[in-house]
């Protein structure tokens, strides 16, 4: 290990190898665990990046790469590891308002990326609540979701090209800044979703949209669950293509966000059964309020929403937002268990009702789940109260919310991805033939399994 540590300091230079208090500080996060890694290594360029994995391959060395460390499936775990931290790599390269394309490299942090396209009149539409800590190399490898994927999609759709370094320290040249490219295999898909563990993200061509002129949001009251869907179709239909969010607070999530010590006021009177958060993003400053108001007194007329308020101004655009941002109060009486499931919008209110009743059953409360989600995605989040860490308990609950998805085809991962967290459950969203097929793409492109061992699909001996 010196010798490779060596090596390493050679080929990185100053500030290029952290060990000892400062790697085990750099180790500490709120939100994942990150283990007790070697060393961690913050190169300065793709050479660099590429000089580590050909280091580390030869010595048999595992290689974690690490973003923003936001992620919630311990996917950037290094116990044992050499840490690989891109945060040195974080430079805008060059943005082109006339294609409406960024390169980027893969440290550069989500904010400061949609800060610097909206200085350029473009957008970059991924948006989430980590926004100022997450990384663009995070988002690509676990294919990160978020807010607006109702109108933008996810990463995946957002990245044009990008490069890539892999096991063997081969630099692979991907940047494709075109919308259509069907020359052979796609080879970018291979680093998107991937969680690191196929090759290590270095830098990525994005796609940027024009800056919407005008953002009207609404916060609504709805009385039953079967207004969900039709009024998600009338927005979807009645604003043209403008709908960029159709966010659904459970009332247990509002009244917590609207609540002290939170710091949001209910904007409309607790009580019902469900609250919309209500977006549109469209071409037309002075025309775009009256249509969105139109549309919500159609909702309105028709009894798919009891309530409305629409915010007036940035200000109150920005305090509606916070509600549904402020997630972190989910875990203010104790630690939480978050979970990120999809599966069709008809089925989930019996879908939550199967869930509280298994976490019951099962010795949990099932009144203390707490439900938010990107309805318009099939997306919910479910967060629970932590029962022990390893234990039987938390196999319980974790069976408890992934057992119900099971006769629905629903999936264990709308978003954050399987890391070690989710490992267990894989088989349960993906098929035999599937898994396999995963299986061979590793074992093909990380021989040595030195790529974010044992993350998505267990180790390889396993
Ligand atoms: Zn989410």
């Amino acid at each position: 290990m010196a010798t490779l540590l060596d090596d390493l300091s050679a080929a990185l230079g100053p500030g290029g190898v952290v060990t000892g208090a400062e790697a085990q500080d750099l180790a500490k996060s709120p939100w994942t665990r990150l283990g007790s890694p070697v060393a961690v290594l913050r190169p300065r360029s793709t050479v660099e990046v590429s000089a580590i994995l050909r280091l580390a391959r030869a010595a048999g060395q595992p290689v974690v790469p690490w973003g923003g460390r936001t992620g919630l499936v311990d996917g950037a775990q290094a116990d044992g590891a050499l840490a690989l931290s891109l945060e040195r790599m974080n430079a805008i390269e060059e943005i082109d308002p006339a294609t409406g394309v960024m390169r980027v490299q893969a440290g550069c942090v989500l904010q400061t990326a949609c800060e610097a396209a909206e200085a350029a009149g473009l957008l970059l539409p991924l948006d989430l609540g980590s926004r100022g800590s997450a990384t663009i190399g995070g988002n690509i490898s676990t294919n990160a979701g978020g807010n607006r994927v109702l109108r933008y999609g996810m990463m995946r759709d957002m990245v044009l090209g990008l490069e890539a370094v892999m096991a063997d320290g081969t630099v692979v040249d991907a940047l494709n800044p075109l919308i259509k490219n069907n020359a052979g295999y796609d080879i970018k898909q291979l680093f998107i979703g991937t969680e690191g563990t196929l090759g290590v993200v270095t830098r990525a061509v994005l796609r940027l949209r024009p800056k919407p002129a005008s953002h009207n949001v609404a916060m609504l009251a709805v009385d039953t669950f079967e207004a969900l869907s039709p009024l998600l179709r009338r927005l979807d239909r009645g604003l043209g293509g403008a709908l960029s969010a159709f966010e659904v607070l459970w009332p247990e999530f509002y009244k917590l966000v609207t609540t002290p010590p939170a710091r949001g006021t209910p904007p409309l009177p607790r009580g019902h059964a469900f609250y919309v958060l209500t977006e549109a993003m469209g071409g037309d400053i002075h025309s775009d309020g009256e249509r969105f108001e139109q549309v919500l007194a159609g909702a309105l007329e028709e009894g798919e929403i009891v309530d409305a308020v629409i915010a007036k101004s940035d200000s109150e655009r920005a305090a509606l937002w916070a509600l549904r941002d402020d997630v972190g109060q989910t875990s203010r009486d104790g630690p939480i268990l978050a979970f990120d499931v999809s599966l069709k919008i008809a089925q989930m209110e019996t879908y939550v009702a199967d869930v509280r009743a298994a976490m019951s059953a099962g010795g949990a409360d099932g009144d203390r789940l707490v439900v938010f989600g990107h309805l318009g995605d099939g997306n919910l989040h479910l967060i629970a109260p932590m029962v022990d860490r390893t234990g039987p308990a938390r196999r319980a609950l974790e069976e408890a919310v992934y057992a119900p998805l099971r006769t629905r085809g629903g999936s264990i991962s709308a978003e954050h991805g399987i890391g070690l967290m989710k490992r267990a459950f894989l088989p349960w969203s993906r098929s035999p033939e599937e898994l396999a097929v995963m299986r061979t793409l590793k074992a093909a492109l990380d021989p040595g399994d030195i790529l974010n061992p044992g993350k998505v699909l267990g180790s390889a001996e396993a």
